[in-house]
């Protein structure tokens, strides 16, 4: 039976202080459940949420991505391949739920992300509705959120280290359509560019060059993959240059912006090749805007350039199997730098701002992991 009430971290404006609110354990109707948290992380998104960056319904609970285990379920559950998911498993959800399957975005355009109807655990649900964020010692699965069993070589460390910023990720490097053997940079070398650089190396990629900063940061990147990184106290002519050597003098065939900073932007039209392709997928707010030249950087560059927003169910599927599969070769578990309990929420957004941690996670229930 589970507890009555259930502490949760309230987000209640814009850069105000966090608290913590006792909620009421929902009743749980038909294909609902309620997951006993283990983590839940802190990612950028949280601290723009925090200083009022996104358009959400004050108060909320954070947390987005999160792992938890089943507490109870109000009936039978099956996950999309037939699976019961029972009381005491592992699982994660896919935090954005109720896109709808009944607009033009999601029936014509084919564009589930665009579906203005979806809504996203931790950002666009108010705390008034109930435990729908993950920073709380319950949340609660709303029927037909869908759930994913972590199978048991997976820890959930490992999962949450690589948290959103995978399934980010996954979704930029499916986009980028990468070829066996073709040259790749990512720019930005947070929890985004890590698993960016990982899933290149898994595609197959040849050269892999990562731009960012700090440098402790670029030499996880190498251990993710990359084969050349570059400090951004390099001066971008000189970054510009390395990486033209590094192809034959062309450019890299495919860049990756996961940085956020509009510069990037740029910066990543000057590094690619005649006919290559750029992905953004590091502006999830708006950082401001930058200059680009259409006759030198797009027309006569020929190149292909893409904006990558939100994802979809089939990346999250795939990112839980990936890091099953490729786990203990992708070091996702050591982004996790940070761990913090629900009274100490503000000082894991304050290290992940800082950047003094690649990955804050936050642990309601300390004794459960
Ligand atoms: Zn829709
Ligand atoms: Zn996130």
């Amino acid at each position: 039976m589970p507890a009555s009430t259930h502490a949760a971290v309230v987000m209640p404006a814009a850069d105000a202080p966090l608290r913590i609110d006792a909620f009421e354990t929902p009743s749980l109707a038909p294909g609902a459940a309620l997951l006993r948290t283990l983590y839940s992380e802190v990612c950028g998104t949280d601290v723009h949420l925090h200083h009022g960056k996104l358009d959400v319904p004050f108060p909320i609970i954070p947390g987005h991505v999160s792992v938890g285990v089943v507490e109870a379920t109000g009936g039978p559950l099956t996950d999309v391949e037939g699976n019961t998911i029972k009381e005491g498993d592992v699982v994660t959800f896919l935090d954005v739920h109720e896109t709808c399957n009944n607009c033009y975005y999601c029936l014509v355009a084919r564009q589930p992300t665009k579906c203005p109807r979806r809504k996203v655990y931790g950002i666009t649900y108010s705390a008034r509705d109930g435990l729908l964020g993950g920073w709380a010692e319950a949340i609660w699965m709303k029927p037909g959120v869908k759930m994913v069993k972590l199978p048991p070589e997976l820890e959930p460390e490992t999962f949450i280290g690589g948290g959103c910023g995978l399934v980010t990720a996954l979704h930029a490097v499916d986009m980028a359509e990468i070829r066996l053997g073709e040259s790749v940079a990512v720019l930005g070398v947070g929890p985004v560019g890590q698993s960016c650089v990982a899933f290149a190396s898994l595609s197959g990629a040849g050269e892999i060059v990562a731009i960012g900063a700090p440098r402790p940061r670029l030499e996880f990147a190498r251990t993710m993959g990359a084969t050349t990184t570059f400090d951004l106290d390099v001066p971008e002519h000189e970054r510009r240059e390395s990486a033209r050597r590094l192809t034959g003098g062309r450019g890299v065939d495919v860049v990756i912006e996961a940085s956020g900073a509009p510069e990037a932007v740029r910066q990543a039209l000057d590094l690619v090749r005649d006919g290559g392709r750029v992905v953004v997928c590091g502006h999830y707010t708006d950082n401001g805007a930058v200059e680009v030249h259409p006759h030198w950087q797009l027309n006569r560059k020929h190149v292909e350039i893409k904006g990558c927003w939100g994802s979809r169910y089939d990346h999250f599927h795939r990112a839980v199997a990936l890091t099953a599969r490729y786990g203990s070769q992708k070091p996702w578990r050591e982004m996790v730098s940070g761990r913090f309990t629900l009274d100490r929420a503000s000082e894991a957004l304050h290290a992940v701002e800082e950047r003094t941690a690649i990955k804050a996670v936050i642990m309601p229930n300390p004794g459960l992991v």
